[in-house]
């Protein structure tokens, strides 16, 4: 009796991601801002594009503020959905029509959706790959199935096939793929992919049914040197989008993003309507309608992803001369790195010792890492460099 106890549970525990924030702005008070260096949080430390400014500006002017503000359908604007799939079929050479794509409040919420259109009994696995973003267990779990683990290969962080393979029942009814990745900034390669599609395929027919490949992409854009992010759906038949701009254009707080789904999906029409049904069960009713028109007008708008580019730099060579092992990131603003100690969360209270705030990793399903998220202040990055040394130093590299 009484209120829900796993909810409580949520509510009560924070994350150790929130909880390092915390404490991050208690000790900026006593020693200043200045001598912290946190690097815990994934906020986006590169502004919006001008053009985002301008939009918001130019539509409060010009739209009427009823229509401006108020519902759209419970799946977007038409014109904004029209908008959005013209950009994936200029993008990625996938024919997709606006009748395939939900308008969200950022990953978090498509994630969410998409796991509710999905799971249908208690016993439905959902599988992610380590290191995975934590959130996913929560979607997993509040959704009814049963979140899978599948390990990495232990050098790169690529997805271990044949351990995916192993983690692969009756019940697998869906598999989420993260990448570039947080928290390891890792980029699956093409191969990695159509060894994945592969298998999935393989099984999907062993066990006559789809198992549906949901793409977690908040940080597609994000990456370096022009590594290439394969577009899963150009691999896999049942793949869902989840697609958000809280990265891609630096307004996380803004919650906006969407589903697409495959044009080839199986009967994906009505996985569509299950996503629409999920949304509403969900109570999202429809996502921001200024952001909505923001989008549509901003679809080619980019941030400077030169800046993270420049701090991965800054911290990967200089981390790596002081001793320290760690995969040079291609993509996202995570870094992610091996503690000298085996366990993490030692190694973090000595960083912090050093005004250090990095995340222990364990909760990400692999022990041992802390990441280091970089989307912060060239200055800052640079500051904190005498204090990777010490801690360096004090461990022995
Ligand atoms: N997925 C991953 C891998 C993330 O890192 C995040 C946010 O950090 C999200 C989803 C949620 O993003 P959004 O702000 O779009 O809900």
């Amino acid at each position: 009796m009484g209120y829900n106890k796993k909810m409580f549970g949520l509510g009560s525990r924070r994350s150790i991601i929130r909880e390092i924030f915390e404490y991050s702005k208690k000790r900026a008070a006593e020693i200043g801002a200045d001598n912290v260096y946190d690097f815990s949080l994934g906020n986006p430390s590169v502004p919006a594009p001008d053009e985002v400014n301008d939009a918001i500006a130019s539509l409060i002017a010009s739209e009427s503020s009823v229509l401006l503000h108020g519902y759209t359908s419970a799946q977007g604007d038409a014109n904004v959905r029209k908008i959005i799939s013209d950009k994936i079929s200029e993008s990625f050479g996938v024919n997709i029509s606006p009748n395939l794509i939900y308008m969200t409040c950022g990953a978090a919420a498509s994630l969410s959706i998409c796991l509710k259109a999905l799971i249908e009994e208690d016993s439905d696995e959902c599988i992610v790959f380590a290191p995975f973003f934590t959130e996913y267990r929560v979607f997993i779990e509040n959704a009814g199935g049963r979140i899978v683990i599948s390990n990495p290969e232990p050098d790169t962080f690529q997805i271990d096939i044949a351990d995916f393979e192993s983690r692969l029942t009756r019940n697998t009814k869906a598999v989420i793929v993260n990448s570039p990745n947080n928290p390891s900034g890792v980029v699956y390669s093409e191969k990695t992919v159509r060894a994945l599609c592969e298998v999935l395929k393989r099984k999907s027919q062993e066990f006559s049914h789809p198992i549906y490949l949901i793409a977690d992409e908040p940080y597609r854009e994000l990456v370096y040197s022009g590594v290439k992010v394969p577009y899963l759906m150009n691999y896999y038949d049942n793949t869902l989008v989840c697609y958000s701009y809280s990265k891609s254009l630096s307004l996380p707080g803004e919650r906006i993003g969407y589903i697409a789904v495959s044009p080839t999906m199986e009967e994906g029409e009505n996985v569509y309507l299950a996503v629409c049904g999920a949304g509403r069960s969900l109570g999202y009713v429809c996502a921001p309608s200024l952001f909505q028109q923001v989008i549509a007008r901003c679809i080619d708008a980019k941030v400077n992803v030169e800046a993270y580019k420049e701090n991965r730099d800054i911290l990967y060579d200089n981390l790596t001369a002081y001793g320290y092992k760690c995969v040079k990131p291609d993509g996202a603003f995570y870094l992610f790195v091996k503690a000298p100690e085996d366990d993490a969360y030692k190694f973090y209270e000595r960083a912090k010792k050093h005004e250090l705030l990095v995340v222990p990793c364990d909760d990400f399903g692999v022990f041992g890492y802390v990441r280091i998220a970089y989307c912060t202040d060239k200055q800052k990055v640079i500051g904190s460099l005498p204090a990777f040394h010490a801690l360096a130093e004090e461990y022995g590299l």
